[in-house]
C-alpha cells in the first residue's frame, strides 16, 4: 500500500467497478480514500464479465491481474455468426495484436468478482476505508471542501472529503445531487440475458468463448463466463419483443422455447439465473462540477454489446486518478480536473452524437 502523503481525503461513492479501480489507484498514489456503498455488501452483479486488453494493462499496473487472469477465461478471438445459414462469417483474433498489447485478449471475468477481491484485499485500511451500507443521501460543497452525507445502520453521518467522485452508476445521486444533466436516448429495444449451464462449447465446435450471431429477426450474443465452478456458464443475451412483458419474457416456458430456438437440445435447458435490461445512451454535460467529479455510468451509459461500459469506466477511473492525485499533491492546479471531464467526455460524447 502507498500510504497516503497528505491529509487529503477523496470520497468515492460507489463500490461498482469504476469507484473500486479509482480508489485503488488514488490510493496507489498516496490519496486517502473513503468509499461508500449503500449495499449492505458487494453485490453480485450479473452484468459486464469482459475485460478489453488495454483495461487488463490498467489493472496490471495496479497489481490485480496477477490474482484475477487465473480465475477469468482468456479468450483471444471473437467469432461473428450468421444464424440463418449456421455459418461462421468472420473471426477476429486478437492474437494476432500481440506485438501491440501486453495481454492480447479478452479476459472472461465477472464484475462482481473484481469489486469484492478489491475489496477484501484492499480495502480494509484507514486510507483505503470501504464501508458498505452508507447510502449518499446529501452533498453539500465548503470553501475547501465537501460535506458528503450518507444514511448508515447507525443513523446518518457526515464525512468531509477534499473531492468527490460519484461512481454510483447511471441512476447516480451524486450526479442529480450536483445539478448535472444527463442526456440521450433510451432505446425502444429491450434485452434477456439466459445463464445456463448446457456446454455449447461441447456442443457446438463452431463457438469461441464470445460470439455474435446476426438475424433478421432475432440476434443473439453468446459467451462464457467461470461462473462459481468449473465447467462455467454460457450467457445467451437476445432481443425482447416490444409487446412481450418482462413477466412473460421471465416465465421458464419462454426462456426454454427461446434457448430451443437458438440451439436444439435434447435436454431441457438448466438455467442458473436470468435478467431484463432496458439499453440506454446518454452523458453527463460535464464530468467535473467543483469538487465533484463523475465517472462510469454515472458518466455515460451506453447500449452494452461491445463491452465498453465497465471498460470505459475503468478507464475513466484511471485517468482520474492519475489527475486528481497530481492535484491532491500541489503537482497541478485543479484546471488538470476540466481536462479529465474534456477526454473522457469526448468519447461517449462522440458516440451518441453518431
Ligand atoms: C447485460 C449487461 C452486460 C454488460 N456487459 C458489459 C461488459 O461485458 N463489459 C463492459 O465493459 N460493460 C458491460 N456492461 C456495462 C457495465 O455493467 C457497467 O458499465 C458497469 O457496471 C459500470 O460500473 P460502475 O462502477 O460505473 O457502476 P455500477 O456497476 O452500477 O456500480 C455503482 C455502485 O454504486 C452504488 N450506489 C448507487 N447509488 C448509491 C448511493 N446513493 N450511495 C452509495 N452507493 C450507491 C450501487 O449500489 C453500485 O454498487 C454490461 C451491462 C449490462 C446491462
Amino acid at each position: 500500500m502507498a500510504g497516503s502523503k497528505s491529509n487529503a481525503r477523496v470520497v468515492i461513492v460507489g463500490a461498482g467497478p469504476v469507484g473500486m479501480v479509482c480508489a485503488l489507484a488514488l490510493n496507489r498514489r498516496g490519496v486517502a480514500v473513503t468509499v461508500l456503498e449503500q449495499e449492505p455488501a458487494p453485490v453480485e452483479d450479473q452484468r459486464a464479465a469482459s475485460l478489453h486488453p488495454s483495461t487488463l494493462e490498467m489493472l496490471d499496473d495496479l497489481g490485480v491481474t496477477e490474482q484475477i487472469i487465473p480465475l477469468g477465461l482468456v479468450s483471444s478471438a471473437y467469432r461473428f455468426h450468421d444464424r440463418v445459414s449456421d455459418s461462421v462469417v468472420a473471426e477476429f483474433d486478437l492474437g494476432l495484436m500481440k506485438d501491440e498489447f501486453r495481454f492480447p485478449y479478452v479476459l472472461q471475468y465477472e464484475q462482481y468478482k473484481l469489486t469484492a477481491s478489491i475489496a477484501a484485499e484492499y480495502g480494509n485500511a484507514s486510507d483505503f476505508d470501504v464501508r458498505f451500507a452508507h447510502g449518499v443521501t446529501g452533498l453539500t460543497e465548503t470553501a475547501d471542501g465537501v460535506e458528503v452525507e450518507a444514511a448508515s445502520p447507525d443513523g446518518p453521518v457526515k464525512i468531509k472529503a477534499d473531492y468527490v467522485i460519484g461512481a454510483d452508476g447511471g441512476r447516480s445521486t451524486v450526479r442529480k445531487l450536483a445539478g448535472i444533466e444527463f442526456e440521450g436516448f433510451t432505446y425502444p429495444e429491450r434485452f434477456i440475458k439466459i445463464a445456463t449451464s448446457f456446454d455449447f462449447g461441447k456442443a457446438n465446435p463452431k463457438v469461441a468463448f464470445r460470439n455474435y450471431f446476426s438475424d433478421p429477426n432475432e440476434w443473439c450474443n453468446l459467451f462464457k463466463v467461470q461462473g462459481k465452478r468449473p465447467p462455467g456458464l454460457w450467457r445467451a443475451i437476445m432481443p425482447i419483443q416490444a409487446d412481450e412483458t418482462d413477466e412473460i419474457a421471465l416465465s421458464p416456458e419462454r426462456i426454454e422455447s427461446r434457448m430451443q430456438k437458438f440451439f436444439p437440445n435434447s435436454g431441457r435447458y438448466q438455467i442458473e439465473y436470468v435478467n431484463v435490461y432496458g439499453a440506454h445512451q446518454c452523458v453527463a454535460a460535464t464530468f467535473r462540477k467543483g469538487r465533484v467529479l463523475l465517472a462510469g455510468d454515472s458518466a455515460h451509459v451506453n447500449n452494452p454489446i461491445g463491452g465498453m461500459g465497465m471498460n470505459g469506466g475503468i478507464h475513466d477511473g484511471i485517468n482520474l486518478a492519475d489527475k486528481l492525485a497530481r492535484v491532491i499533491h500541489g503537482e497541478a492546479s485543479s484546471e488538470l480536473l476540466d481536462l479529465y471531464s474534456r477526454q473522457r467526455r469526448h468519447a461517449p460524447a462522440h458516440r451518441a452524437a453518431m
